[in-house]
């Protein structure tokens, strides 16, 4: 690693896109002592709040995108959902981590599992599908029992429906607009996790090992670290994030979603090229943030120790606790072990993620116990 790659502390850092994950990202780049540029179309997001410069912007706007990026030293993004041709357009300026091919990839379901298998991946069997023909094709190969998913611009259970016949296919493929979407076999799992790595400059790889994930209605419900998973399953999982980082050249965090299927199998899910929603645990049950890892990484640092310093659990809150006031923030905190992250935002939308909680404990069975318990002392 050359010193004239390195971004040092009081480097202005670029962020492009303005939730939680950017917030999260800024708050441990500035107690690092970097300063954060901020880049979305909204205003006082969770992210601009707490950066030093706050741009409101379109993201189809590229001379904006690239007087963001002409005062920054590096660029990184908070979500998948960036127009590929603002990162084309920061990359002409300054370098953008992880790269735009790993954005381009991973943003698009499609482009995402072909790749993924073509490169000998395991994920669930799947098909493009761009017409009512094409739906009627898929479901007779893949059979009845399906997930039909928006193939780009889709997050939290946006742009997916469940389906059981060829009719409730073409039923949910008008629902979502007739666009291009996937078709996903079901996969009768056992169990979801997911393993967060951070891949250095120099190449360095560093992970959280296996992290449990429930789901609600396909939004993440609640993350438990470590997750008790079979040693094999366990070992192999680390292995496809390493190697998927790897082949990709990621600089930066990404995180693989993986399905433990009943048949005892690790199938892919997806990858996000950045920080995850089951990785805020780690901001205070691990040496190292996945955040603090990710402002590491894009700077050309050393990572730093992923040691799990004590079982973790991580439950989110959605709108829905608002639906009958503020929630009792003081009862959630009465256990000492409970901590509460709320990320800004003031509208408390059904399914919208506006902060969560994290608990610690000897084990991670007493940990999710406890955080649950904290959650539901919000609305008592
Ligand atoms: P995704 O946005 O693709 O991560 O989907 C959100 C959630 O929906 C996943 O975490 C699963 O709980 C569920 N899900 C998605 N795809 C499948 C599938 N092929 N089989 C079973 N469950 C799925």
């Amino acid at each position: 690693m050359t010193a004239s790659r390195l971004i040092l502390p009081g480097a202005p850092i670029g962020v492009l896109g303005g939730g939680q994950l950017g917030r999260m990202f800024a708050i441990a780049a500035r107690r690092m002592g970097y300063r954060v540029h901020t880049f979305s179309p909204e205003t006082d997001t969770p992210a601009g709040q707490v950066s030093d410069v706050e741009i409101t912007g379109s993201f189809s706007d590229l001379a904006a995108v690239r007087a963001f990026a002409r005062d920054v030293a590096v660029v990184t993004y908070e979500f998948e959902n960036i127009p590929v041709e603002a990162v084309q357009a920061a990359a002409e300026l300054v370098p953008v981590r992880p790269s735009e091919t790993v954005l381009h990839t991973a943003q698009h379901r499609f482009r995402e599992k072909s790749y993924l298998s073509n490169e000998g991946f395991p994920v669930t069997p799947f098909r493009i599908v761009r017409s009512k023909a094409g739906v009627e094709a898929a479901v007779k190969e893949l059979g009845e029992r399906a997930i039909l998913k928006t193939a780009g611009f889709g997050y939290d259970g946006k742009g997916q429906r469940k389906i059981s016949s060829t009719a409730t296919a073409l039923e949910a493929f008008a629902q979502l607009g007739e666009q291009e979407a996937v078709l996903e076999a079901l996969v009768d799992f056992e169990c979801e996790f997911s393993v967060i790595g951070a891949r250095g400059l120099d190449g360095a790889f560093v992970h959280y090992g296996v992290i449990r994930n429930d789901h609600r209605r396909h939004i993440l419900d609640v993350s438990t670290a470590p997750a008790e998973l079979p040693e094999g399953a366990a070992r192999q999982a680390v292995e496809l994030a390493r190697s998927v980082m790897e082949r990709l050249q990621v600089v930066g965090v990404l995180c693989v979603e993986f399905f433990l299927t009943c048949r005892g199998e690790t199938l892919i899910n997806e990858l996000a090229p950045r920080p995850h929603n089951s990785g805020h645990l780690t901001i205070d049950a691990s040496l190292t943030s996945q955040f603090e890892q990710q402002v590491r990484a894009v700077c050309g640092l050393p990572l730093g120790s992923t040691e799990l310093l004590r079982p973790a659990a991580m439950a989110n809150l959605l709108g829905e606790l608002w639906r009958t006031g503020e929630p009792r923030w003081e009862s959630a905190l009465r256990d000492p072990d409970v901590k509460l992250h709320l990320y800004g935002k003031t509208i408390p939308r059904t399914g919208r993620k506006m902060g969560h909680l994290t608990a610690l404990a000897k084990t991670p069975q007493e940990a999710r116990r406890k955080v649950l318990a904290a959650r539901d002392a919000l609305s008592r």
